[in-house]
């Protein structure tokens, strides 16, 4: 019922609204001055408030400023019922937040045109602002649900979509039903995001999660879990190889071409899968066992399916302990560097090596770099581990170059994280401490590192060229650059990757691409290095075409200090 509170000293005026009040089936509250009006007021909280104006102790004004201070009375509907009707009065009200004014005496059309007035405009204010807060209820909840880039549900709603699944399988007692659970990460999405823009990364993310839900069926969820990670939950079957079929399918959509800014952008994802209940009775269990296999797929080179088992726990739980080993490493002088001798291809001497470092686990022997580098660099750890190889094999060259009079370079390789960071200055303190002359130190940097932010990219390569530092490209042909955007930046040796230069002779396309770099880089005044030349063959091959040094188990595989140090006092040359 309405509440109707009406604040008047004149017993007859307020027995006479009543009356009519009462006869209008409203809810009436009554209050002789106004301090018993304000008590009244938030008390009852009415939904409209008729008041006199000239009362004793507190008038209608100090009524109407007292319940417009208070939050909880503040919006309810106000009349002023006067004698007077002075224009000076009628604003004065208005002014403190009065809704309408009615002069005494007034007629019971008027007092309930002016009640009904107020009222109508008051459901239609708590009318909008319930459609409002329905709306943003309903935003929130979305807000909560649903990632704000890729429009897909997030882990959150996954939970939920999971439950909904078991509960509707256990209601129709399908016991034997398995849930399968896919994680899906895009492999070297990294690579994307540095060398293209994180704009670009973005919008692939947007493009994938579309291809996604068109690789699904309407029984199927496709969430997002974060950065590069989606996960699905497929519609409940009663074999594993129907989802692996639809795991594939997802695999052969996404190998397919993106077009994003008018630029082709290509790129695999790595699949994990679990089964409910195999696996785990919770959807986090399940993610857990997905996302092991995943990182398994991952591991295995990507663009592949991994059905759970407990190996992937294993694999997980190695990657961890490898990890929380690898931060004492240092202080267990675990670590050896290997030389790998370049040879120059007009005389066939050792010119210098490349310093590739090694770990000797005291339980697990020696782990190559391609197993920890990628650790080394997601913990930081690359940076130590990164500054010891480079004082170690400087220090090396340096007495190498004295005891044999001789003028070796020595190439080190420099992680993304360390070019990063101050280079420079951990660079000039190397050089101080070990005395090498820099014109023999030469950094190697992928094509990756560049294009992150190449205006600064080319500010610190300037500034090591001004050291005397050569730079040289690292496995060029394997990122996404051409030369001519690699121009832009000050290097001098270009390296070409050895899936370029294996099988030279018996593929085409490799040999094509190999003979195109090396001419390009000759006329731009690069320096070019052929790495992992195993054969003969390949190296006549390379003969024929303007390479200055190769790099290669066809002369000797990378080297300890003291064997690469027999190697030099040997005199060992190439038959050129
Ligand atoms: P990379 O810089 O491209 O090094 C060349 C890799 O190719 C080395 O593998 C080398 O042993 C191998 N290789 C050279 N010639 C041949 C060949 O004829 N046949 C075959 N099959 N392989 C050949 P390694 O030492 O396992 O290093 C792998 C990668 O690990 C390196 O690739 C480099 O990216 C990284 N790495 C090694 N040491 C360091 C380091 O001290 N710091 C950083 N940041 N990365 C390092
Ligand atoms: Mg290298
Ligand atoms: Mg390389």
């Amino acid at each position: 019922m309405v509440k109707i509170l009406l604040i008047e000293d004149d017993e007859l005026v307020r027995e006479n609204v009543l009356e009519l009040l009462d006869a209008e089936g409203f809810d009436s509250l009554l209050a002789e001055n106004g301090r018993i009006g304000i008590q009244v007021a938030q008390h009852n909280i009415p939904d409209l408030i008729l008041c006199d104006v000239m009362m004793p102790e507190i008038d209608g004004y100090g009524v109407l400023s007292q319940i417009r201070q208070n939050p909880e009375t503040m919006t309810i509907p106000f009349i002023f019922l006067t004698a007077k009707a002075a224009k000076g009065d009628f604003r004065a009200g208005m002014e403190l937040g009065a809704d309408d004014y009615l002069t005494k005496p007034f007629t019971r059309a008027e007092l309930l045109g002016a009640v009904n007035t107020q009222l109508n405009k008051k459901a239609a204010i708590a009318a909008t602002y319930n459609r409002k807060l329905e709306q943003a209820k309903q935003e929130l909840d979305y807000t909560i649900r649903y990632d704000s880039l890729t429009n897909l549900p997030n882990r959150l709603s996954l939970r939920e979509k999971f439950t909904q699944i078991l509960d509707s399988t256990n209601n129709q007692n399908q016991e034997q039903q398995i849930i399968p659970v896919l994680c899906l990460c895009l492999d070297r999405f990294n690579l994307i995001n540095q060398s293209f823009g994180s704009k670009t990364g973005d919008l692939l993310l947007k493009e994938v999660a579309q291809r996604l839900k068109s690789c699904v069926g309407e029984h199927d969820t496709v969430a997002y879990l974060s950065d590069n990670k989606f996960a699905l939950i497929l519609g409940t079957t009663e074999e594993e190889n129907s989802a692996q079929d639809v795991a594939l399918a997802i695999l052969n959509n996404i190998a397919k071409p993106f077009r994003i800014n008018e630029q082709e952008v290509i790129i695999t994802a790595s699949i994990g899968m679990s089964l409910y209940p195999q696996h785990g009775s919770d959807i986090e269990s399940l993610l857990v066992c997905a996302g092991q296999a995943m990182d398994f797929s991952l591991q295995q080179g990507g663009n592949q399916v991994q059905l759970y088992t407990t190996n992937h726990r294993k694999g997980a739980a190695d990657r961890l302990a490898l990890e929380t080993s690898l931060r004492y490493v240092l202080e267990r002088e675990e670590l050896r560097v290997y030389y790998h001798p370049r040879i120059c291809m007009e005389t066939g001497e050792i010119v210098g090596a490349e310093a590739l470092v090694r770990w000797y686990h005291p339980e697990r022997g020696k782990i190559p770099p391609d197993q920890f580098i990628p650790i080394a660099e997601e913990t930081g750890l690359i940076v130590p581990i990164g500054e010891w190889v480079c004082h170690t094999a400087c220090q090396q060259t340096k007495i190498w170059n004295q005891k044999f009079n001789q003028s070796l370079a020595i190439a080190v390789n420099i992680s993304s994280r360390q070019f990063r960071e101050d280079l420079r200055e951990r660079l000039v303190d190397i050089l101080q401490a070990t005395q090498l002359d820099p014109k023999y130190l030469e950094l190697e940097l992928t094509e990756s590192i560049l294009v992150q932010n190449p205006s600064a990219a080319t500010q610190k390569l300037q500034e090591l060229q001004s050291l005397g530092i050569k730079v040289a490209i690292d496995d060029f042909g394997t990122g996404y650059s051409s030369l001519s955007y690699l121009r832009q930046f000050p290097f001098q040796i270009l390296k070409i990757d050895q899936c370029f230069v294996r099988n030279l002779t018996d593929d085409a396309k490799n040999a094509a691409i190999t003979i195109a770099i090396m001419q390009m880089a000759h006329s731009l005044q690069f320096r070019v290095i052929a790495e992992g030349v195993e054969t003969e063959a390949e190296l006549a091959f390379l003969r024929q075409y303007p390479c200055d040094e190769i790099q290669g188990y066809l002369f000797s595989p990378p080297l300890p200090a003291a064997e690469f140090e027999k190697l030099i006092a040997s005199g060992k040359k190439l038959e050129i």
